[in-house]
């Protein structure tokens, strides 16, 4: 049978031969939940439920399977979250003998593959060596093949692999393709080739970037139609650095109530063209933003400001904890999303997984604080994503961002999705964010999402908590459509005119 039978007009024709208003067998159903899913045959005669073939059913499986899988493919996603470097930074590298990651296979290696890679054995000197100048493909190859073959296996490594197809033509890297990979790699380096790999080979309609490159925001480059910018709030408040904070007053900052001009300041100047507020603080100290008075920091921030090593872990908490507070309130009235990094942190041997799981707690308790605030709520919070659902479906406030997750743990993000659109309102949601810094990988990291959001959505009907009917409104909304209402890109594009 062909595996391309047109569903609807096969069910259709069964339906009438049999005389029967049901559709499916054991274990398959298109019918939403409480509507008939009936598995077998009612026999006329004497009432006795038969099984009926289910030749029809495993062309219904296949057919509704492609069927959405045809319709994520076709639907741009809006990214909301990257660290891409400016393009044009990219391009002088390309023959900067100090600048690495090299321009060849290495670099699909260099950003999150490297932990995998790490934790599977590679030395960190090798790893240098990989990502370096100095060795050929092919000795790059030979180096990294070993932990490779560890860890191909997970979403870090299926995400190179996606990068390499999508881009590059490859199913995988090898001795005997690497070079060719490498060689493509740095040809595709040249002007427009961001919006190139979004737009055509990852079909993603915009992404929101938090560059590292610039201490707050990014102005390099203005937002556009393909990339806006986060204002990074780490440097003036939430892992407050002194240098930052002068650097944006423009003179030496010595109070606390000048810290505040300043941070209000730069809200005023760059919240008109931020896309949202970011932090990743949680990566140095949990979120329990306590509510230290001015009184009580100002006389810190003052010993701080003069370079007082003699400060307390909590002193110095105790400042963060005020100036982040003010950019908390700062992001309701500029109506700037805030995006906080929560859950599992990158790189390898050193998460404190007990302040990892106290980002949720932290978290609602901010949201009742800042009921104006909208927190986006990065990475799942893996491993606590069960937590994240709890707290969407029950603040107005909270989001959920799936960056980065799809390659963190393939597996449970499918069943994250699946257990979030049952459980909390499918508009709370944002299923994509690459999160790297080479455009490349976001290639393959698109792809492996794409794969995931069918997979949950297929499963949701076949299960039969999804009426096939609701998926393309569901599909436009949760990869696109919900990201356009709540971060608003026309307001960034108008206020970077009018500068
Ligand atoms: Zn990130």
């Amino acid at each position: 049978m062909s595996k391309r039978i047109d569903r609807r007009a096969f069910m259709g024709a069964t339906s009438l031969a049999l005389g029967l208003g049901i559709t499916g067998c054991a274990g398959s159903s298109i019918n939403p939940v409480g509507e008939s899913n009936v598995s077998g045959d009612r026999d006329g005669e004497n009432g006795k439920t038969v099984p009926r073939t289910c030749v029809n059913d495993v062309a219904h499986e296949a057919s509704l399977s492609a069927d959405i899988r045809k319709l994520v493919d076709k639907t741009p996603l809006m990214d909301t979250h990257e660290h891409l470097p400016p393009e044009a930074d990219r391009i002088a590298n390309l023959d900067k003998l100090d600048s690495t990651p090299a321009p060849d296979f290495g670099m699909l290696m260099c950003h999150y593959t490297d932990s995998d890679l790490r934790v599977s054995g590679m030395s960190g000197d090798d790893y240098k060596k990989l990502i370096g100048r100095n060795l050929s493909p092919v000795e790059k190859w030979k180096l990294v093949a070993p932990y490779y073959e560890r860890c191909r296996h997970t979403g870090y490594q299926i995400c190179v692999r996606e990068s390499v197809r999508a881009l590059y033509g490859e199913d995988d890297i090898r001795e005997d393709n690497c070079e060719a990979i490498s060689r493509r790699l740095r040809e595709q380096v040249r002007p427009g080739f961001y919006r190139r790999i979004l737009r055509e080979a990852a079909n993603i309609e915009h992404a929101q970037v938090n560059s590292l490159s610039n201490p707050v925001f990014q102005e390099i480059e203005p937002a556009d139609d393909l990339l806006s910018y986060d204002l990074w709030t780490i440097g003036i408040a939430s892992g407050v650095n002194r240098n930052t904070l002068n650097h944006c007053a423009g003179a030496e900052v010595t109070t606390l109530k000048q810290a505040h001009e300043t941070i209000d300041h730069i809200f005023d100047k760059y919240g008109p063209r931020a896309i949202a507020v970011k932090d990743q603080s949680a990566y140095g100290r949990r979120l329990n933003y306590e509510d230290v008075s001015d009184e009580d920091a100002a006389p810190i921030f003052a010993r701080y400001a003069k370079g007082d090593r003699s400060l307390k872990p909590e002193e110095m908490k105790a400042v963060q904890d005020n100036l982040f507070r003010r950019c908390l309130w700062l992001a309701a009235v500029h109506k700037l999303p805030v995006k906080l990094h929560t859950g599992y942190t990158a790189g390898h041997g050193g998460m404190d997984l007990a302040r990892v799981r106290d980002n949720m707690t932290d978290v609602a308790r901010l949201s009742r604080e800042f009921p104006s605030t909208t927190f986006v709520l990065m990475h799942i919070a893996y491993p606590y994503q069960r937590e994240l659902i709890a707290l969407c479906k029950h603040y107005p406030r909270i989001y959920a961002d799936m960056c980065w997750a799809w390659i963190i743990d393939p597996a449970s993000s499918v069943s994250f999705l699946k257990e979030f659109i049952m459980a909390a309102p499918a508009c709370k949601l944002f299923t994509f964010g690459g999160d790297f810094r080479p455009v490349e990988l976001i290639a393959g990291h698109a792809r492996v999402a794409r794969r995931g959001i069918a997979l949950a959505l297929t499963q949701l009907v076949q299960e039969g908590w999804l009426a096939e009917s609701d998926a393309p409104a569901l599909v436009e909304r949760i990869m696109r459509g919900n990201a356009r209402e709540t971060f608003d890109l026309d307001r960034v594009l108008k206020n970077q005119k009018g500068t």
